[in-house]
């Protein structure tokens, strides 16, 4: 069986857009919105230097709520896989969420399996990439990145900022606590390898 370590794509591998004229903060809605972060390539190349699959795992609701079409959020994908390959980074495979409960555009509009925090595109993909889940990593900057990891028994990575974690006052509310926080992408793929030697030390030993 393969391993993964699987990625959340807002605010990990692309930067968030704010929008000054309402005050939010929201997914890229369009190529020229779409920004990769730093030093993701380098991540992304370690991932698979160290022989993991590099999974994108991403609810995109903006496509329920009409806010992009199928056809741009395609045009986004192909801007982050052509800018990765670009720098000898490959991502294998990317899983979306297209649905919200509340969307406007009726085919999305559902209660789905695969919205985190459930856990249905991590189960989609172990499945048709034959990953081992407990050998697997999510890395996420969201709540329900860690729910939906610690769903499917995968160890979880926090991306988090700052050295006080406020999203961990919710996800101990939520009884759900991620197995490591890390300050961006880089930092999580640079404590996996680490974990992994610590992991065939032990073997060796
Ligand atoms: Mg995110
Ligand atoms: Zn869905």
């Amino acid at each position: 069986m393969r391993r993964a370590v699987f990625l959340d794509r807002d605010g990990v591998i692309n930067a968030m857009v704010y929008h000054t004229e309402f005050g939010l903060v929201d997914s890229p809605a369009n190529p020229e919105e779409f920004r990769l972060l730093p030093n993701v390539s380098e991540a992304i190349r370690s991932i698979n230097q160290l022989g993991f699959l590099a999974i994108v795992i991403s609810n995109q609701p903006g496509i329920a709520k009409g806010k992009f079409s199928p056809a741009l959020l395609e045009a986004m994908t192909e801007k982050m896989l052509i800018e990765l390959r670009q720098e000898q980074a490959n991502i294998d495979a990317v899983y979306y969420c297209f649905h919200h409960p509340e969307g406007v555009v009726a085919e999305y509009r559902a209660i789905c399996e695969c919205r985190k925090p459930k856990p249905g595109m991590l189960f989609k993909a172990a499945q048709e990439w034959d990953i081992s889940l407990p050998e697997s990593y999510f890395i996420g900057d969201g709540i329900t990145d860690v729910q939906a990891g610690y769903a499917a028994g995968v160890s979880t990575l926090l991306v988090y900022p700052s050295s006080r974690c406020y999203l961990c006052d919710e996800l101990t509310r939520q009884k759900v606590q991620p197995d490591h926080i890390v300050k961006n992408l880089l930092d999580g793929v640079h404590l996996i390898r680490q974990l992994e030697q610590q992991k065939q030390g032990q073997v060796i030993l």
